[in-house]
């Protein structure tokens, strides 16, 4: 039976990575998502077994003493953890796995699992990464006023997106590990993107032959390899202030 590929999807908060592997879900078949476990509170409309597993710090120490995690990691003070049991289920019903997941997990999973395929989503510059947290953190404080009336106190403060902005441009850092490169600028560009790397990753690893309908998808997929997008990387960090970052060419 085929699936039981790994591909592990990281980015920096606010670039985009939710709705992009949201659609990527509805349009791939045999494609499974990890919900992963988390301690820290749902944020806007987001409910426990949809988005995340929302468990207290006890319960989450409690599978982690029982080697329940594939990985796992601490993100802004929260613990978020891979259960090894999302991988085995989608193994037996012969489903790849998709796992959004932060560096530190990342390379977790691929120390463990080397055929793991992972790509890395980077916003378009920082402005727009900021631009895309101010409104999301908007439209969560909206949805939080709905709920709890005038008197809520807004969720994300100011202090929330200056702390995801700083972490971002440490996670950025780190970009050379990963497999693929994806900017999200125009959404549908990014959907097509990441569904041609899964599925020219699929074809690699199948004995199916290549045919000429398959030349465009393994042509975007090529061109999102880390090694095809340096200088387009080059230009982001730029405007992260990163530009003297050492590249790594292989
Ligand atoms: P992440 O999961 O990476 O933290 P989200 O998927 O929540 O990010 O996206 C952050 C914000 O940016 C949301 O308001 C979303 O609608 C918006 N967004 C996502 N992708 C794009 C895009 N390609 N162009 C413009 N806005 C986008
Ligand atoms: P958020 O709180 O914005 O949903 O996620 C914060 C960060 O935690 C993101 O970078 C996301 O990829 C990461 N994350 C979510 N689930 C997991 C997980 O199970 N393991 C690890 N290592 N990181 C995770």
């Amino acid at each position: 039976m085929s699936g039981g590929n790994i591909f592990i999807i990281s980015a920096p908060s606010g670039s985009g990575k939710s709705t992009l592997t949201n659609e990527v879900r509805r349009v791939v078949p045999n494609l499974e998502f990890s919900i992963s476990y988390t301690t820290r509170p749902p944020r806007g409309s987001e409910q426990s077994g949809r988005e995340y597993f929302f468990v207290s710090r006890e319960e989450f120490e409690r599978m982690l003493a029982e080697d329940e995690f594939l990985e796992y990691a601490e993100v802004f003070g929260h613990y978020y953890g891979t259960a090894k049991r999302f991988l085995r289920e989608a193994t037996a019903r012969g489903h790849d796995l998709l796992l959004d997941i932060d560096v530190q997990g990342a390379a977790q999973v691929k120390q463990k699992v080397p055929a793991a395929v992972s790509v890395f989503i980077l916003p378009p510059s920082r402005e727009e990464l900021e631009r895309r947290l101010r409104r999301r953190a908007e439209a969560d404080d909206d949805l939080q006023r709905k709920l709890l009336g005038d008197g809520a106190r807004p969720f994300n403060t100011e202090d929330i997106i200056q702390r995801r902005l700083q972490t971002a441009t440490r996670e950025i850092e780190n970009f050379s590990r990963y497999d693929y490169i994806l900017v999200n600028d125009r959404l549908e560009q990014s959907i097509d993107v990441l569904k041609s790397i899964v599925e020219a990753e699929r074809l690699k690893r199948s004995a199916t032959a290549v045919t000429a309908k398959d030349e465009a998808m393994l042509a975007i997929a090529h061109g999102a390899l880390r090694t095809q997008m340096l200088d387009q990387v080059q230009a982001i960090l730029a405007t992260f202030d990163l530009s003297r970052l050492p590249i790594v060419t292989e």
